[in-house]
């Protein structure tokens, strides 16, 4: 496959389950047992995305706990609205 940059790829959002473009959407990873917001650079581990749409919404902690299946602690809230007020 060719090379694509970060504007044309897709991932589907962890809450709405829609294709969104990455690039304006939230990644949440877990490295070992810690869950982290991606910031600038790239985090490997087991990743989540969570749409714009849907970053401030009510049922993000459930859907990513959903996704890694296991509780997510509710300070990834706090982290995912640090990382986007930058
Ligand atoms: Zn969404």
């Amino acid at each position: 496959m060719a090379n694509k940059n970060l504007h044309t790829i897709e991932r589907i959002c962890c809450v709405c389950r829609k294709l969104q473009p990455v690039a304006q959407m939230t990644r949440v990873v877990r490295v070992d047992d810690k869950f982290l917001v991606q910031g600038q650079q790239r985090l490997n581990g087991r990743g989540a995305h969570v749409c714009a749409f849907c970053v401030g919404g009510p049922h993000v902690l459930k859907c990513l706990s959903r996704s890694f299946k296991t509780a997510v602690p509710k300070e990834i809230l706090q982290q995912i609205s640090q990382a986007n007020a930058k």
